[in-house]
């Protein structure tokens, strides 16, 4: 880190940071008055996401694989390495599984070495194809171990487990997110996720791939919502480790979600229909009471806002 930074000025590990997420989380954090350490290894994350941030005096950037050791001394954590979309995170299953779990295991041991918070990028996959709906955090799951959703399902399981534990025997602080679907700005026009893929296609006149019968669920968080509850959780009490599920209760089907996009942006648009992938969960829609017990904390923007910023975004690419 910047060996001439300001006494107390927080130093903030984002792994992860070049990714759709991370590269909004520090921005929020240097407009905060943190110091940033971003490391990625480029895997599903680009420079030109955090191109903007690479002339602020307090970021820096490190090429890294997480499943490697690494030594810095620093603050606070917030990891989020790990391909997200099914489409990369299927492209090599074991790098996804690696680095869930060894990236979970090399972060915590940092964290137990520097003393430093650590918060943990889950996800609402551990819940799997829930038979319990909306999600509570005390649901267990309903988790296929040996699909093709397992290695990012299973891995981000392990990888709670491994915070749980270390905080058990080391004393570690730590914060465990369940994250539910998001979308916003800097999502990857190719990354393969439904709303990306939605406003893509809208934009360029083609027909909207919907999966199945498009009668499956989903709920659609905006990205500055989700970005207040990482913020709010990392400074919440030591004794809220979580899992705390973030997301927007408001919960729409994939056939709805194609309609409003395609109101939205104005294209005259088709949708047609392509084969639903094993295992895609039939429902999902997150439980909020605890976010908003803990930390004050729900989400502000309407998934019709939110859409319109998204497809100006998306525009801006064309
Ligand atoms: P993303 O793919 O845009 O970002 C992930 C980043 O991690 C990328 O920059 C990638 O290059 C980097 N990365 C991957 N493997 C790595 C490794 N081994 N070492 C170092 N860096 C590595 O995805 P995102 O949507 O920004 O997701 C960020 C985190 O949030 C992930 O952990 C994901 O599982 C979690 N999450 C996201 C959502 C969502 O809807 N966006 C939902 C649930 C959970
Ligand atoms: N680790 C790391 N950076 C550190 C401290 C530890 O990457 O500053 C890694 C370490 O290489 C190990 C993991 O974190 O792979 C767990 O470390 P810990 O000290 O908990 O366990 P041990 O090394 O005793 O197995
Ligand atoms: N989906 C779709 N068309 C697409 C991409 C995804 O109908 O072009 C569906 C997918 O089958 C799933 C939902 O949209 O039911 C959300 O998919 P995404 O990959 O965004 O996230 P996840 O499945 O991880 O929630």
């Amino acid at each position: 880190m910047n060996r001439n930074r300001v006494a107390n000025r927080k130093r903030v590990l984002v792994t992860g940071g070049a990714g759709f997420l991370g590269s909004h989380l520090c921005e929020r954090l240097l407009s905060d008055g943190a110091e940033v350490l971003c490391v990625d290894s480029f895997y599903s994350g680009t420079r030109d996401n955090i191109r903007h941030l690479l002339a602020h005096p307090h970021f820096e950037v490190l090429r890294h694989d997480v499943s490697e050791p690494l030594t810095v001394e620093i603050d606070e954590i917030y990891n989020l390495a790990c391909p997200a979309s099914p489409v990369h995170y299927q492209r090599d299953p074991v790098y996804t599984m690696k680095t869930s779990v060894l990236g979970a295991l090399n972060m915590l041991g940092l964290a137990k070495r520097t003393g430093a918070k650590i918060f943990q990028a889950s996800t609402s996959e551990v819940y799997g194809d829930p038979e319990v709906h909306p999600q509570v955090e005390s649901y267990w799951g309903h988790v296929n171990p040996v699909g093709i959703r397992s290695c990012y399902d299973e891995g981000k399981r392990a990888a709670e487990t491994l915070f749980f534990d270390y905080h058990r025997m080391h004393g570690v602080r730590i914060k465990v997110a369940r994250i539910f679907n998001t979308y916003g700005p800097r999502m990857h026009p190719n990354d393969g996720r439904v709303v990306s893929n939605f406003v893509v296609q809208a934009l360029r006149g083609e027909a909207l791939t919907i999966y199945g019968d498009g009668s499956q669920t989903r709920s659609f968080c905006y990205v500055d919502d989700l970005i207040e509850g990482f913020v709010r959780l990392m400074a919440s009490d030591d004794n809220v480790t979580g899992p705390v599920n973030l997301g927007n209760p408001d919960e729409f089907t994939i056939r709805e979600l194609a309609d409003l996009v395609t109101e939205i942006s104005g294209s005259a648009t088709t949708v047609c229909s392509l084969p639903l992938p094993s295992d895609d969960p039939t429902q999902r829609r997150p439980d909020i009471e605890k976010a908003r017990a803990l930390l004050g904390w729900q989400p502000q923007i309407a998934l019709r806002d939110g859409l319109a910023k998204t497809i100006d975004y998306f525009r801006t690419l064309a």
